[in-house]
């Protein structure tokens, strides 16, 4: 067992605060790795304070990891010390189902392993996340991040980058398509990212006009804060994917009205509350209404290589531990440019 160093939420609701425990002893398949930095998704936010269900306390979150493998278990053979690697919102799923025989351990039958906020499956050991110095993944849930990459900016992509680029890639976003993004977030930053690098036409829709000139510098063409009435009667038709990140309610159904015929809006953000979609507006032009969940480790992995080979990386501020409960309440108020990442050397 390794003794580790991290932040934690000790009852639902509370403030993170230090926090020690224990990492599993090495098994044969695993790989233990000195984290790096861990990026603060807004899903940490909403299982910290149980927006979401129940959840296991004490928790550690953080489910965007990046760091250096020090140590290898005796049948590792994908990872050596010293490499660059990643860990993102799962860390284990059943390994025979056919999603996972797919390559898509999110979508597992018997339900992947959270990286925090969930036993692991010997039954015996909680899953603490990234906010800590070091964690103990089996080799399986582990991936390689290219050196060439900026490495503060790398955690983000484990989570938020992979949960754009999966349904960007699944409708074969590229050039000729016309693509929006709802919310320019930690998620949606990176899909304008992606899309714009994927050769498809962009355009952002933000709850103000803040966030304009960065979304103009990310690679979107279309920037449109609070759409009028207007907007959407003019767009109308037009779009063939729309990416909702947002992490409150949205009107479906104003967004759907964009959609070409065979459209789809994917929900990707999480808000908690169900929505409500009038039938009319998906029989009208046989649009689609779709979720996708971040992605299996393959797309992670081609992700990270398509983020070495463009050199794309999530714009970011760098924080100490003790910032974390600031971070927490400024990500809620919409207030990051646009991920924050914790310096998890310095726990
Ligand atoms: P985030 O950084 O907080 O971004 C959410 C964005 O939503 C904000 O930047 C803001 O964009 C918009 N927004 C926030 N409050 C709003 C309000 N009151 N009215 C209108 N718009 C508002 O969060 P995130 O980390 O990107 O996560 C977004 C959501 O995705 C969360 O619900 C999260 O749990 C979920 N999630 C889902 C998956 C998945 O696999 N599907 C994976 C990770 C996270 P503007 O300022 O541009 O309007
Ligand atoms: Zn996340
Ligand atoms: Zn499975």
């Amino acid at each position: 067992m390794a003794k580790a160093r991290g932040y934690a939420v000790l009852t639902p609701k509370a403030e993170l605060v230090p926090f020690e425990f224990d990492r599993r002893a090495l098994r044969s398949g695993d790989v233990e790795i000195s984290i790096t930095h861990a990026g603060i998704c807004h899903s940490d936010i909403h299982q910290g304070r149980e927006e979401w269900g129940q959840a296991l306390f004490p928790m550690v979150p953080g489910h965007e990891i990046v760091g250096r493998v020090t140590s290898v278990g005796a049948s590792v053979s994908k990872f050596s010390p010293d490499q660059l690697v990643g860990v993102g919102v799962f860390i284990d799923s059943c390994r025979k189902c056919e999603n996972c025989l797919a390559g898509l351990q999110q979508y597992c039958s018997e339900g992947m392993t959270g990286t925090y906020n969930t036993m692991e499956r010997d039954g015996e050991s909680v899953a603490y996340g990234g906010y800590s110095n070091l964690i103990v993944v089996d080799e399986n849930y582990v991936v390689n991040v290219p050196e060439s990459l900026d490495i503060q900016g790398v955690a983000p992509l484990m989570c938020a980058g992979i949960t754009l680029y999966s349904p960007l890639r699944h409708w074969e976003t590229g050039p000729g398509k016309r693509v929006g993004i709802i919310g320019l977030g930690g998620l949606g930053h990176m899909g304008v990212k992606f899309a714009h690098a994927m050769g498809a036409h962009v355009t952002v829709f933000s709850h103000s006009d803040r966030k304009k000139p960065d979304a103009l510098a990310m690679g979107a063409d279309e920037f449109v804060a609070n759409p009028s009435e207007e907007y959407f009667k003019k767009n109308g038709n037009s779009f063939d994917l729309i990416l909702n990140t947002v992490s409150v309610d949205v009107n479906l159904e104003l967004y759907l009205s964009l959609l070409r015929l065979n459209g789809t809006l994917v929900l990707i953000g999480l808000p908690g509350k169900p929505y409500q979609v009038p039938a009319g507006v998906l029989l009208n032009k046989r649009r689609r209404l779709a979720g996708s969940m971040i992605g299996g480790i393959p797309e992670l992995q081609e992700m990270l290589n398509f983020c070495g080979e463009k050199q794309i990386t999530s714009d970011v501020e760098v924080i100490e531990p003790s910032y974390i409960n600031k971070a927490w309440e400024r990500t809620v108020a919409s207030d990051v440019k646009y991920r924050f990442v914790i310096d998890t050397t310095k726990f």
